[in-house]
């Protein structure tokens, strides 16, 4: 521990232990600040001596459990549990446990504070224990109870379990909603996997229900009905991502030219592409719309179309469209000069990071719907970088 906070709480831990002394009599005030002294003496000396396991030992003994100094007593593991040194605050609780002066109304607190360090040290099954019993009971903190379950049941991945509780918090506290979604969509994938299809789309329509901006949902929905060749509900699923959530949309712009292959409406699709590029432009639409295009009428449509969008909206993406395309045009005579430009243009794509936390900054080369870093969901989103 750092020695400010060391100071802080043994201070603090002095001072609360004298002025509760001070309630007793004057005889055993007296004691009380005889004992105090020797103990700080004894806990100084081990501290300075850089014994924090002994000096902690002195700290947890000379100080009375009473609802005055629970407080200090929570305050000290919390610092502990907040340093990864999770033997020592998890001493801290459980001896409180069993002291026979904690008052009953604060067992609970102490349950809770002992679950959240068998969390932080991965032993799911004791923390998991803990809150069912105090879930069971009923108490102020049931609604952390449950939050903190949510946590067990996501590090087990038991989606099962984490609904149903999710469900009932849902009853208190709105806001769970989308982590709800979440759930379903990934209970939607283990279905899906197992090639339940039924069982998988009703867990997406669910996930939709409780939150109509999940991306998520409409991905696996769109990936579901493609497997099942229903190529307009495909169209449909992955169409909402655009509303949903424009920054997701480039990554699907494939799949959706796929299921316009499938349905023979690819005219369909260049002209919603066309309609996009007014509206909402992304370097991954102009750059599938020039690929359509050349499909359709050429290289040189496609460079006219790309470097007219260019000129308004420069982009490394969209230099290396042209950079290409110039390639391909000039490929009759000397092919040597793009390729600089060409090389520069690749590696700045390659530097790229694809996705970043907005909570934390986490920052990641594929896509995750928690993010691994803060443990928020659908945080993570495409970089900013490579929007237009
Ligand atoms: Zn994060």
């Amino acid at each position: 521990m750092n020695q400010p906070e060391w100071w802080l709480l043994f201070f603090v831990a002095i001072v609360i232990g004298y002025i509760m002394g001070r309630r007793d009599g004057r005889r055993r005030r007296v004691r009380r600040e005889e004992n105090l002294s020797r103990d700080y003496i004894r806990g100084l000396n081990y501290f300075l001596n850089e014994q924090p396991d002994k000096a902690i030992e002195i700290f947890v003994k000379s100080l009375a459990v009473s609802e005055h100094t629970l407080e200090t007593h929570l305050a000290l593991a919390r610092v502990f549990r907040r340093r990864g040194e999770l033997d020592r605050a998890t001493l801290i609780h459980s001896n409180l446990l069993e002291h026979p002066q904690l008052p009953v109304a604060a067992r609970d607190d102490v349950q809770l504070e002992l679950a959240q360090d068998f969390l932080a040290a991965g032993m799911l099954d004791r923390a998991e224990e803990i809150l069912h019993k105090l879930l069971d009971r009923g108490s102020r903190h049931d609604l952390a109870v449950m939050r903190l379950l949510l946590s067990v049941f996501e590090q087990e991945r038991d989606w099962h379990s984490a609904i149903s509780v999710a469900e009932k918090l849902m009853q208190k506290d709105k806001s769970v909603a989308p982590v709800l979604a979440q759930y379903h969509c990934e209970l939607a994938e283990r279905l899906l996997a197992q090639e339940e299809a039924n069982a998988g789309r009703r867990a997406l329509r669910r996930a939709l229900q409780l939150d109509s901006t999940c991306v998520r949902a409409s991905l696996l929905q769109g990936k579901l009905e493609m497997a099942e060749e229903q190529w307009e509900g495909a169209v449909r699923a992955l169409r909402r991502i655009r509303r949903q959530d424009p920054v997701f949309f480039d990554e699907v712009l494939d799949d959706l030219e796929r299921c316009y292959q499938e349905l023979g409406r690819v005219e369909q699709f260049t002209q919603y592409l066309g309609r996009l590029c007014v509206e909402a432009p992304s370097t991954a639409i102009v750059i599938k719309l020039a690929e359509r295009l050349r499909a359709q009428f050429g290289d040189q449509a496609a460079a006219l179309f790309i470097s007219d969008h260019v000129k308004a909206h420069p982009t490394v993406r969209g230099l290396k469209q042209i950079i290409d395309m110039q390639a391909r045009a000039a490929h009759s005579g000397t092919d040597d000069p793009p390729s600089v430009l060409k090389q520069l243009a690749d590696q700045l794509l390659q530097q790229k990071t694809s996705y970043q936390c907005r909570d934390c900054g986490f920052e990641a080369l594929r896509r995750h719907w928690q993010c691994p870093s803060c443990k928020h969901w659908g945080t993570l989103k495409p970089h900013p970088h490579r929007e237009i």
